[in-house]
């Protein structure tokens, strides 16, 4: 028996769900690392890779995961040792936009 294969939802590779993982979306919406692999619920995967963690809590992709709105927790949100700088150039591009749909006021 092969095990069964997840996309990764950070670069999107297939994968042996038993090399990734396991990502649960608990009380409140916020999604937490199951390491045990027994949280019941819809799962989600991302590759046993920081950068891949990185780019699944980004960009909205744990909500499409788990089809309803979701925030990282702080596991997901900190010890990934992202760099600083995108998600700062992220902001500032939401905040501009932000900016330009109240400028009229
Ligand atoms: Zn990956």
């Amino acid at each position: 028996m092969t095990p069964p294969i997840r996309t990764c939802l950070g670069c999107r590779a297939r994968r042996p769900k038993t090399a990734m993982l396991r990502l649960v979306r608990g009380a409140g919406g916020v999604v937490v690392v199951d390491r045990r692999r027994t949280a019941g619920g819809r799962g989600a995967y991302v590759c046993e890779d920081p950068g891949c963690l990185e780019r699944a809590v980004r960009g909205g992709r744990l909500a499409h995961a788990f089809r309803a709105p979701s925030d990282p927790g702080p596991e997901l949100r900190g010890g990934a040792g992202a760099p600083a700088t995108e998600p700062v150039e992220r902001r500032r591009r939401e905040r501009r936009a932000r900016t330009a749909a109240g400028a009229s006021a």
